[in-house]
């Protein structure tokens, strides 16, 4: 029996009688970050970091029960020791450590190494066995310095502007939108909109202490109200949505790792790619699971055997494991409807 082990309804540890980001509802869940394949609705109890708290409940409404901790701070879960330690993701994520008599696992959720303004940086955690997942396991997968980014994001816009048109930026609501306003904050781009499920999440991330660009509501702005030379940041199912009429003459963007390769860009039919990726690149990747010293490593989901066969091949025993959690090819469900505002 293994300390951590793949059950019904999600990572279970049996010596503690818990779930970590399950997808069924139980009744103790240790929840990594707010994305809606980790965080599901449902669970009677859940643990999360106290920077997460926040993007946790407006995700999990007012009556979830969450119980939150510091970053660090071992709590004993029926015999088992368990702490929760920076993953880098988006605000609050958290890799899960879970140690039981001398045997360490960890369980990463989704995790970045590279520097966020948004979240608390990714702290390396030594452990015998490491469950990490693998959203872009391919070599092709390497991403660009934010600087870089941010300023073809910069130029895009100003470019717009001086043809006076709108640029559309699509992001996912929870992390990416807030990173990129972060990037912008100081950029003299603007004036900046956002559609409603970004604004909501904005407010807690400001609230946490993380500094945005302004930012004004789209949908709260006067009827016929010219936004030409604005830049409007967006979920990416917003596209095609009629609520994107508005704007006039538009030009659209698209920040995602995916961007990296031309034929993803081609698909979300966008007139530019920006890469920009809350997941490890692949050198990362291979070099954060290498200097966790683990002997034994778990990939959850991905593009996942590519890297484990690099494991296999440098003698750490590694395996795919099938869960339900997704990488950032997929729009969360929470994004699609959620236009309105509420308090
Ligand atoms: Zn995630
Ligand atoms: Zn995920």
């Amino acid at each position: 029996m293994t300390l951590l082990r793949l059950a019904e309804r999600g990572l279970y540890c049996e010596a503690g009688d818990f779930y970590i980001d399950p997808w069924q509802p139980v009744e103790r869940a240790v929840i990594t970050h707010a994305h809606g394949d980790h965080a599901r609705w449902g669970s009677e109890r859940y643990l999360s970091s106290r920077e997460a708290a926040g993007v946790l409940r407006t995700r999990l409404g007012s009556g979830a029960t969450i119980r939150a901790v510091d970053y660090g701070e071992a709590i004993d879960v029926n015999g088992v020791r368990v702490s929760l330690h920076p993953a880098g993701h988006i605000l609050g994520s958290a890799q899960v450590r879970v140690e039981h008599r001398g045997e360490v696992w960890v369980a990463s959720g989704d995790y970045k190494t590279q520097p966020d303004p948004t979240c608390t940086p990714f702290e390396l955690v030594r452990c015998h066995t490491f469950i990490t997942e693998s959203t872009f396991g391919l070599p092709i997968y390497r991403w660009p310095p934010d600087s870089e980014v941010f300023d073809a994001i910069r130029a895009w816009w100003r470019s717009n502007r001086d043809h006076g048109r709108a640029s559309l930026l699509f992001g996912y609501a929870l992390g990416k939108a807030q990173r990129l306003l972060a990037g912008l904050a100081d950029a003299d781009v603007g004036p900046v909109y956002t559609h409603g499920a970004v604004e909501r999440l904005n407010r807690d991330y400001r609230h946490a202490g993380v500094r945005l660009a302004d930012t004004q509501y789209a949908s709260g702005m006067p009827r016929g109200h010219d936004f030409a030379g604005s830049l409007i940041v967006a979920p990416p199912s917003a596209a095609g949505s009629l609520w994107v009429r508005r704007f006039g003459a538009i030009s659209t963007g698209f920040a995602s790792g995916w961007m990296r390769v031309r034929g993803a860009r081609r698909r979300r039919a966008v007139d530019r790619g920006f890469v920009l990726s809350d997941h490890v690149d692949w050198p990362s990747l291979l070099a954060t699971v290498e200097a966790t010293g683990a002997e034994r490593v778990w990939v959850t989901h991905g593009t996942r055997e590519p890297l484990v066969r690099w494991l296999s091949e440098r003698g750490i025993e590694a395996r795919v494991v099938a869960s339900q959690w997704k990488g950032e090819e997929d729009t969360d469900p929470v994004e699609v409807p959620g236009e309105e505002i509420t308090a």
